[in-house]
């Protein structure tokens, strides 16, 4: 347990994987679980993969408020903070390291592709998409240090995008943060959610049963590879018909059962059964 992985060591275990010269890769990565030797080691391991050619994308998401407790000290900027995880953190500090203007919804990438990407992503534009360049640069997915914690892939959020999921919550434009535009401090209200992805692990069987999904090592830290085109294409076609497949299974979890208007029938059974029991809890812990 003691072994710290080095950048060779996780340069070939990257590659194990499937990543190449060239590859455009989104990443999501619980960097201690891989035990590399330094900080930046999984970063820099998978910038000499994908080279020159090649581009890392990730999630630089922001702690946002609910309106009317907006915190007018929670201001995204550019270069501040992200709560993310250290990954994106890395990809920010990195003296290659883009980040896109999305005041909530913000990624970060470094290489070739990178501008693309992030190119007006701004507060005018839709929270994924970022996503859907992804997918047509035929890029890859890796998920690696995570696969418990924080299950699946980015593209279902997509696909609850496109499918017109995303603005059927009943926190549409009542959770955001502050920014700056020409200077002046602004409110930012977003207007699609994403919402837990705790479920999202179910596609996991679907792209096994296609053949897209493959899995390996990345030091000590179990790891997943889709192509971002194979998954999106999977879960569209499973959500096209049953938009509730990507929510989790938690009976207790009040985004996936009590927010969503498209899932009318769980809302009113949590708002019978377990509201009450939640609010007796809560005054109960509370004494
Ligand atoms: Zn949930």
């Amino acid at each position: 347990m003691d072994k710290k992985y080095s950048q060779e060591e996780l340069i070939s275990n990257i590659k194990a994987l499937g990543i190449n010269s060239g590859d455009t890769v989104f990443v999501r990565a619980g960097l201690r679980k891989i035990n590399s030797e330094g900080r930046s080691t999984f970063l820099d391991a998978l910038l000499e993969v994908v080279g020159k050619e090649g581009t890392v994308l990730t999630l630089s998401f922001n702690e946002h408020n609910y309106w009317p407790f907006f915190n007018e000290n929670n201001v995204f900027t550019v270069d501040g903070p992200t709560t993310a995880g250290s990954f994106p953190k890395q990809i920010i500090n990195h003296p290659n390291g883009k980040r896109s203007l999305h005041p909530t919804c913000s990624y970060a990438a470094i290489g070739k592709n990178a501008e693309l990407i992030l190119k007006n992503h701004d507060e005018n534009a839709t929270s994924y998409l970022p996503i859907k360049r992804l997918i047509d640069l035929n890029g890859k997915m890796l998920l690696t240090g995570c696969l418990e914690e924080s299950p699946g892939f980015t593209t279902v959020h997509y696909v609850q995008e496109i499918l017109g999921l995303s603005k059927k919550s009943i926190l549409k434009n009542l959770s955001g943060i502050y920014y700056f535009k020409d200077g002046e401090k602004k409110k930012f209200f977003r207007k699609d959610i994403g919402g837990c992805s705790l479920g999202f692990g179910a596609f996991y069987q679907h792209y096994i049963n296609k053949g897209y999904m493959s899995h390996g090592m990345i030091g000590d830290a179990h790891s997943i590879i889709v192509g971002a085109k194979e998954a999106f294409e999977t879960e569209l076609s499973i959500m096209k018909k049953q938009p509730t497949y990507a929510l989790c299974r938690n009976p207790q979890c009040t985004m996936c059962r009590a927010t969503w208007t498209y899932n009318k029938k769980e809302m009113l059974s949590f708002i019978i059964f377990e509201l009450p029991r939640k609010i007796l809890k809560r005054i109960f812990k509370l004494k």
